[in-house]
């Protein structure tokens, strides 16, 4: 039931979400990166090369040796070796910096390759340095600070270049003016363009935990319950693991609900559904509501023992929430009986089966008095 507030929505604004989260969305941004990643890697190796035919062709030695350098030597291995990082997951995590790295070494490449020309007064044409600057910003998958760093850093070394090489004022003005507006237009657009892969990760997100989550209680729904369910069930047949499987439900709910209100009666719900939740915290256990005042649950790699115990604590937890009930015959307060079932899945068993049992264990559980669990 984690919830990203307000701070979520400030974190679009700079380009940063709550840790977990930002997390969250890097793993996403990833996902659609990765293959735009590849591609662009292709094409900027493929590109780089076309260059090096160009220069082979036109280029006077010895500039065509120190360009050729550069292009070969220093350019093209950082963004081979990123594209093969991008098919070795364990890399994953480090993809951003290791694309900015070979994207920085590219555009200072860039500026190394005007520079060679220049310290031979060859009139090689700088217009290039803006082509790789408008890669950084919209081509690489790099998130926005990066891509910013890229660009800027490059521009900044230009510059240096064009004073070392004595580059006449008026000529340097135009062309930092012109490479300067390049990476304002690309700083400006990057952000956008992030701030709009952010917005659409959160409504992705929120469409997936409204198709998910029960909105009264926050706790996955029955259709969800089932899919995730059904998938450990499996898991726990193929690695041979015990599951414990329960159905869960609140005591004289009706007469709760006659008596203190229909909204006592969702405030009920929620209480009850948080202690639940806090019951179930190991990444394949699940728990939800199922309907109605019915809960259930799936928990994964668990000792019989163990899950007596822990629906135990779940029962006293309901009872320790102190909610009184007066009409109820069960107890005092709002209680629970907890119907459930231990199973070591075979091949060939179902869920459903478990749970029809699992309801009959709560059927008995009603039937000896309530309030308790029952195997
Ligand atoms: P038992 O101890 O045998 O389970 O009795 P019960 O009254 O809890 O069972 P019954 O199935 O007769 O009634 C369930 C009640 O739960 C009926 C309904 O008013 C209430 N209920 C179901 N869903 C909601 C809900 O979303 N909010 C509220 N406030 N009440 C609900
Ligand atoms: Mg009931
Ligand atoms: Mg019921």
């Amino acid at each position: 039931m984690e919830q990203f507030p307000a701070e979520s929505i400030s974190g679009i604004r700079l380009l940063r979400f709550p840790r977990a989260l930002e997390q969250e969305f890097r793993r996403y941004h990833l996902q659609i990166f990765l293959v735009r990643m590849r591609w662009a890697l292709l094409v900027a190796t493929s590109l780089f090369l076309l260059f090096a035919v160009l220069d082979i062709i036109s280029l006077p030695e010895p500039v065509r040796t120190q360009v050729l350098a550069l292009r070969l030597g220093l350019i093209l291995p950082p963004l081979v070796l990123t594209w093969a990082a991008t098919y070795r997951p364990r890399l994953h995590d480090w993809l951003q910096w290791i694309g900015g790295a070979a994207s920085l070494i590219c555009g200072l490449g860039v500026v190394g390759v005007i520079g060679v020309a220049r310290s031979h007064a060859f009139p090689l044409p700088y217009e290039g340095i803006i082509l790789v600057t408008f890669a950084f910003y919209f081509l690489t998958g790099l998130h926005f600070v990066p891509a910013v760093v890229c660009g800027w850093l490059t521009f900044a070394a230009y510059l240096g270049m064009e004073l070392l090489a004595g580059t006449p004022g008026d000529e340097l003005l135009y062309n930092a003016f012109f490479l300067g507006t390049a990476n304002v237009i690309g700083t400006t657009g990057c952000y956008f363009l992030e701030y709009a892969v952010r917005q659409q990760f959160l409504a992705k997100k929120e469409l997936r935990e409204m198709a998910e989550k029960d909105p009264l209680t926050g706790l996955l729904n029955r259709r969800a319950f089932t899919t995730r369910a059904e998938s450990a069930w499996r898991q726990a047949q193929r690695e041979h693991h015990a599951v414990g499987v329960a159905m869960i439900d609140v005591d004289f709910f009706k007469r709760y609900n006659d008596h203190y209100g229909h909204a006592a009666g969702d405030a009920a719900l929620r209480q009850v559904a948080q202690v639940l939740h806090d019951h179930a915290r190991r990444p394949l256990d699940s728990v939800a509501r199922y309907g109605g005042e019915e809960f259930v649950g799936l928990w994964y790699d668990v000792r019989a023992e163990d899950m007596q115990a822990l629906l135990e604590q779940v029962r006293a937890g309901v009872a320790a929430l102190a909610l009184p009930h007066t009409a109820s015959d069960a107890a005092a307060h709002v209680s629970i009986s907890i119907g459930l079932l231990h199973s070591h899945p075979q091949p060939g068993d179902n869920l459903e089966a478990a749970l029809r049992q699992a309801d009959a264990a709560l059927y008995r559980a009603k039937a000896q008095g309530r309030n308790r669990v029952t195997p």
